[in-house]
């Protein structure tokens, strides 16, 4: 099967990468010439584990190729992907369905014969039937489908998310689109990941529902975890409590500094406006998005404290930048709201990062880059943990002590105890949601 891949993002490069290596014909395109030279000269332009091998395998397999070139990729194509970014719209929330919509005429006036248009991107229910129409308008004689595909993969885990999905959720309105959908799935029918068929409004409305879910459930335990603060309870005890119930489960029960990332935000925030629109005022997608940014203020509030009630003139350390571990994305990450008002507040703020300092150098003005956390400690007043990368999850934490000049940490992401940070000669340790000492 001949298929093409709009937008070679994190979602559509993955996408196109993993369905070439189910043996599809894949073209991908993008219209960043930059992103399609680096592609093109075997370099992945994100960061994400065991890609670059999967597309260098699948190249020289000659099933996978890149151009910046629609009208080229599309010819002979039995189903085009739509994977462009759904950012939020300025102003009002809603997502902005801008690069969906020109993809999507494009399309319709570069092909000539029967085509699958399938929607990847995260779009509000309602979009597919608007792809539809901006199709028939743009080319009336094209014969054609639309299908609704919204993807779940988690950055950092991307290719074992879509090889092994918890589920395919496919979103059409004719057979002749579902045959094309099921053949492009096969490999994963033969391994038996289910394949939910749906009508086109339902599909977009799981993805949304999903996500928000989610993020309801990140900011119940971010909630709990504050009033554990204040009453001695453990946030991580009550999470450990809480999940072995098999109703609750235990994913999703991290308490943290807030969440971020290309989808929660801007997913509530446009599932939110969704029901503004229709009349139906969604409260608890509502009181999470308020929630979460009260979360991370309350970090700042924290560090606040551990600094003696003022930043300016202190020296301190961060470690992790990006959104999650595993990634280089930066979107919407906590550190874009704490790492600022820090500076703003007149700290020296040293930063340390497996892989955020490409999207970071532009994003945090005004901070140091460090490749190593301990140089990153160096006679710090502060360092803090904010994105729990596999290498800040071991540190020799005498050493990080010696090096500090007060030693002080601040645990974001509940890595260390208070018993770690006493042995390593801290003088005051906070994490989220347990008693710390200052
Ligand atoms: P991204 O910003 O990383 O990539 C989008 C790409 O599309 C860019 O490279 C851009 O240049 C390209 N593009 C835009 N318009 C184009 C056009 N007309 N022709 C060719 N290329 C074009 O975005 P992403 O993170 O991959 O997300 C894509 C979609 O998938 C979004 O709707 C997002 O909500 C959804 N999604 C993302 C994730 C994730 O983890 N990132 C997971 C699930 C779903």
């Amino acid at each position: 099967m001949k298929i093409a891949m709009i937008g070679t993002g994190y979602v559509g490069l993955v996408s196109g990468v993993c369905f070439s290596d189910f043996g599809h014909d894949v073209v991908c395109v993008d219209k960043d010439p930059r992103k399609i030279e680096m592609l093109e000269r075997g370099e992945v332009p994100i960061f994400e584990p065991g890609l670059d091998a999967l597309l260098e395998k699948n190249v020289e397999a000659g099933r996978l190729s890149f151009t910046g070139d629609l009208a080229q990729a599309i010819e002979g194509a039995e189903a085009v992907f739509i994977a462009v970014g759904t950012p939020t719209r300025r102003g009002d929330g809603h997502a902005d369905l801008t690069y969906v919509m020109a993809a999507a005429e494009e399309i319709a006036r570069a092909a000539s014969q029967y085509v699958v248009v399938v929607t990847k991107s995260t779009v509000p229910v309602g979009t597919n039937r608007q792809v539809k129409q901006v199709m028939k308008k743009a080319n009336p004689d094209l014969d054609f489908d639309v299908a609704s595909n919204p993807e779940f993969l988690r950055e950092g885990a991307a290719i074992e998310d879509f090889m092994k999905p918890d589920r395919v959720v496919v979103g059409v309105q004719s057979e002749r689109a579902a045959d094309v959908m099921a053949e492009i799935y096969r490999p994963l029918y033969l391994r038996e990941f289910p394949i939910l068929t749906t009508d086109l409004e339902s599909a977009e409305m799981i993805k949304y529902a999903a996500n928000a879910f989610l993020a309801t459930k990140i900011t119940f335990i971010n909630e709990i975890a504050a009033l554990c603060e204040r009453t001695g309870a453990d946030v991580k005890q009550v999470a450990q409590g809480m999940g072995l119930d098999g109703r609750i489960g235990n994913k999703f029960l991290h308490a943290g500094p807030g969440y971020g990332g290309s989808c929660f935000p801007k997913d509530t925030r446009a599932l939110a406006r969704t029901g503004q629109e229709h009349g139906v005022p969604l409260h608890i997608t509502e009181a999470v998005i308020a929630v979460n940014e009260d979360v991370k203020r309350r970090m700042i509030d924290k560090l606040l404290d551990m600094c003696d009630g003022t930043f300016n003139g202190k020296t301190i350390g961060i470690l992790g930048v990006t959104f999650k571990p595993n990634t280089d994305d930066m979107r919407e990450a906590p550190a874009l709201t704490i790492v600022p008002s820090l500076v703003g507040s007149g700290a020296k703020v040293r930063v340390c990062d497996p892989q955020g300092r490409r999207e970071g150098e532009h994003l945090l003005p005004g901070v140091q880059w460090h490749d190593d956390a301990y140089k990153c400690a160096n006679n710090a007043d502060l360092l803090v943990i904010l994105t729990e990368w596999n290498e800040f999850r071991a540190l020799d934490l005498k050493r990080i002590a010696r090096k500090m000049a007060t030693p002080r940490l601040a645990d974001l992401r509940n890595i260390y105890s208070v018993k770690d940070a006493k042995r390593a000669g801290f003088e005051a340790y906070e994490s989220i949601g347990r008693l710390g000492f200052i």
